[in-house]
């Protein structure tokens, strides 16, 4: 199958048995055992192990990313959080610099306390990443792009490093899916989403997403699901499942229309900066054309003063200030308070500033957006 014909039928069920397009919701906690009893013999017994709408979901996930099997979490934290579980204390991460807050939080309030040992460092520089080994080290864990500069790694590069070093490489692809990259295919062992963004797709669920390349990951990972319960419920899998049908066309839209917003950004006369993957001018802006189909849609952009950028922020009418992305509708957020407010101000400071402004693009017309950008950068 071809890509909008895979996502377009996702979750359109062929097996049960009235014919439903599309795939029941299973409401159930519990299963009817099936007699006579045989161990193994029955497919599905308790949600938390196995649903089927989950598996639904499951499933498409795996095939949308080429990997073996995927899982489905009850937020993209429950998802990190079951795939930090690989490791043991005595076991050393290195990690990209500038990682989703809650991210940091976890791995330096919960698992380093633990034992786990880190070390923070820029991933698009494959000679720090190289330098950052040690001989306790496990796996790379990486974001891309980041968050909020929007650097890319070279996934290639970094798959090269692990493997010489028998360690895994683990991405976070959030703001990318796996309609614009699809890591597993560029040597990464595991990829993980927050669902909630643009796999969900309408700002109304939460989910996490973790799809892997090997049966052995697999069968951890499915151990650490059941054991640690952070399921996606029947209902939020298939409300990700109904969003994933509309992922190729949101995607292209929110693309096309960040691609254009970014250069008319570039061209405002009180616009200082944009870090935008498809602008010629942004530094990975190569890396991305080799392993991407697309660039994204997010933008950052900052303004000239702290002030100006609060203005911008109070200004606008139709962007809604808020966190998060991957919904229809397009939002504008303050990194250095609100995404990163809790990173301690000494870490933020490497990879932001207090001018910055984040876009999350959406699928509205790009003109609309513009012109209401513009209206708040006049008043500014
Ligand atoms: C939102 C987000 C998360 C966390 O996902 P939740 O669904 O909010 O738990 C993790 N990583 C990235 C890059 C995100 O944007």
């Amino acid at each position: 199958m071809r890509r909008y014909t895979r996502v377009a039928r996702a979750g359109v069920n062929k097996d049960a048995p009235f014919g439903s397009v599309s795939t029941p919701i299973f409401q159930t906690a519990i299963f009817e055992h099936q007699r006579p009893l045989q161990e193994g013999s029955d497919p599905y017994a308790y949600t938390r192990v196995g649903n089927p709408t989950r598996t639904a979901l499951e499933r498409t996930l795996a095939e949308l990313e080429g990997g073996f099997q995927g899982f489905a979490f009850s937020s993209g934290m429950a998802a990190i959080s079951a795939v930090l579980r690989l490791f043991r204390p005595g076991d050393h991460l290195i990690l990209t610099e500038g990682l989703y807050g809650h991210t940091y939080t976890l791995v330096k309030f919960l698992l380093e306390p633990a034992g786990l040992l880190t070390s923070f460092v820029d991933t698009t520089s494959p000679e720090a990443v190289r330098a950052a080994w040690t001989d306790k080290t496990r796996a790379i864990f990486a974001e891309v792009p980041t968050n909020p500069l929007l650097r890319v790694a070279d996934l290639a590069a970094l798959s090269e490093i692990a493997k010489e070093n028998r360690g895994l490489l683990i991405v976070d692809a959030t703001f990318l899916t796996p309609w614009t990259v699809q890591p597993l295919k560029l040597g990464v062992d595991i990829v993980i989403h927050s669902a909630t963004k643009y796999l969900a797709g309408h700002n109304d669920t939460m989910a996490g997403a973790v799809v892997v390349k090997s049966p052995s990951l697999a069968e951890e990972l499915s151990f650490i699901q059941i054991m640690t319960g952070g399921i996606l419920s029947p209902q939020d899998a298939w409300l990700t499942l109904r969003g994933i049908k509309t992922l190729g066309l949101r995607m292209d839209r929110a693309q096309s229309n960040a691609q254009r917003l970014a250069e008319w950004l570039q061209a405002h006369p009180k616009v200082t900066e944009v870090h935008y993957p498809g602008l010629p001018d942004h530094p990975h802006h190569e890396v991305m054309k080799r392993q991407a189909s697309g660039f994204g849609a997010m933008i950052s952009f900052g303004v000239a003063t702290v002030e100006q950028a609060r203005a911008v922020l109070n200004g606008t009418e139709l962007i809604i200030l808020a966190e998060s992305m991957g919904g229809t509708e397009t939002l504008m957020t303050y990194p250095w308070t609100l995404t990163h407010g809790s990173v301690p101000e000494e870490e933020r400071r490497r990879g932001l500033h207090e001018r910055l402004i984040r876009l999350a693009v959406g699928i509205e017309d790009w003109e609309d957006l513009a012109e209401d950008l513009d209206r708040a950068l006049q008043k500014a």
